[in-house]
C-alpha cells in the first residue's frame, strides 16, 4: 500500500530527505551537507541515494511511496519543474530537477519554492489550520512568502508570486537583494535590522545593545537588538518599533490587496512575541482598510525548525 511519501529539502548548505506517513509524521530523516561547489549533478545523486536511503531505513520500498515533494530555493517552474539559478545554490542553472528525479523512481514529484512550501505546510500542520486564506512570511536572513487560498499554493503567472518582501515602501531606501531600493526586505529582514542598528548605535553610542555582543559595533546582529530591547533599552526599542512599523506597513498593504483571515510570520517574529506582533496589529489596525483589518489575524508562525521537512512533505500529502 503507498500510504507514505518523501519529502526532499534543499537549502544551500545542508540537503535533508524524509520520510513520513500521510499525517505528516516523519519517520526518517537522512541529512548531508549540500557542497554546492560541487555542481548540481554532485547534489542530486546524493540525493537519489538519501532518498533510497531513508525508504530502506523506515522498512518501506519505493512502491510505498506515493510521491515525492521538493522544497527548493526558487526561482524555478512548477510546472516542468525545472530550476533557474536559485541565489544559494550557485551553479544551478536551469536543472530539470523533477525530470532527474522522476526518471530514478517512477514517482509523482512536485517541485515548489521552499517559502511557497512552508506556507503549505504552515496550513496543513501548523498556525494556518482551519483557515481557508493563509498568508505566512518568513523573516530571517530575507522576508519571502506564500499564499494560501482553499488549501491551494497562488503561483501567479510564472510562479513568481507571494514575493512580499521585495514591496517597495521607501522609493530612495536602502538598497536590497533583489537590485531595488527600500523593500521591506532591505527594512526588515535580519541583516537589514543590524544595519539600522550599526548605524544607530554609532549615533548614538549610549545603549547596552553592545552588552550583549563582543563589543564591536559591526558585530550587532538583529538577535541582540531584540535581547537589549527585552531589557528596556531605549535605542533597541526604537529600532524594534520602527522595524515593527516597516512590517505593518508592508502587512496593511497584503491585507487590502488579499484579505487574509491570518497571516503567520517565522522566525525573528517567533523570537521577539508580542514585542514585535503588538505594533505589527497597531500598525496594520491604523493603515489597512477597515473590513479586512478587523478580520484579520497576526499571529506567529508555528511549525520552527520543523518547518523545512514538513515544507516539502506537505507537498504530496491530500492530493
Ligand atoms: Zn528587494
Amino acid at each position: 500500500m503507498n500510504s507514505y511519501v518523501v519529502g526532499i529539502d534543499i537549502g544551500g548548505t545542508k540537503l535533508a530527505a524524509v520520510v513520513a506517513d500521510k499525517n505528516g509524521n516523519i519517520l526518517q530523516k537522512v541529512r548531508k551537507p549540500t557542497e554546492a561547489e560541487k555542481g548540481y549533478q554532485y547534489a542530486v545523486q546524493l540525493l537519489l541515494e538519501m532518498v533510497d536511503q531513508g525508504i530502506h531505513r523506515a522498512g518501506l520500498k519505493r512502491e510505498s511511496i506515493s510521491g515525492i515533494g521538493v522544497s527548493c530555493g526558487g526561482p524555478l517552474d512548477t510546472k516542468t519543474g525545472v530550476v533557474y539559478s536559485p541565489p544559494n545554490l550557485p551553479g544551478w542553472d536551469a536543472v530539470p530537477l523533477k525530470a532527474l528525479i522522476e526518471a530514478e523512481f517512477h514517482i509523482h514529484t512536485v517541485i515548489e519554492n521552499d517559502a511557497n512550501a512552508s506556507a503549505l505546510a504552515e496550513w496543513r500542520f501548523g498556525g494556518g489550520r482551519g483557515y481557508n486564506y493563509v498568508l505566512y512570511m518568513t523573516m530571517s536572513t530575507g522576508i519571502g512568502g506564500g499564499i494560501v487560498a482553499n488549501g491551494q499554493i497562488y503561483h501567479g503567472a510564472n510562479d513568481s508570486a507571494g514575493e512580499v518582501g521585495h514591496q517597495i515602501l521607501l522609493p530612495n531606501g536602502p538598497l536590497c537583494g533583489c537590485g531595488k531600493r527600500g523593500c521591506l526586505e532591505a527594512l526588515c529582514s535580519g541583516p537589514s535590522i543590524a544595519r539600522r542598528a550599526q548605524a544607530a548605535i554609532r549615533k548614538q553610542p549610549n545603549t547596552h545593545i553592545l552588552d550583549f555582543t563582543d563589543g564591536s559595533i559591526d558585530h550587532v546582529k538583529s538577535e541582540h537588538v531584540l535581547q537589549a530591547a527585552r531589557n528596556g533599552d531605549a535605542l533597541a526599542i526604537s529600532l524594534m518599533d520602527e522595524t515593527a512599523y516597516y512590517m505593518g506597513w508592508g502587512i496593511a498593504n497584503l491585507v487590502n490587496i488579499l484579505n487574509p483571515e491570518i497571516v503567520l510570520i517565522g522566525t525573528i517574529a517567533v523570537a521577539a512575541g508580542d514585542l514585535l506582533l503588538n505594533p505589527i496589529r497597531r500598525t496594520v489596525a491604523d493603515m489597512a482598510m477597515q473590513r479586512p483589518a478587523e478580520l484579520v489575524q497576526i499571529m506567529p508562525a508555528q511549525l520552527g525548525d520543523a518547518v523545512g521537512d514538513l515544507a516539502a512533505v506537505s507537498l504530496v500529502i491530500g492530493n
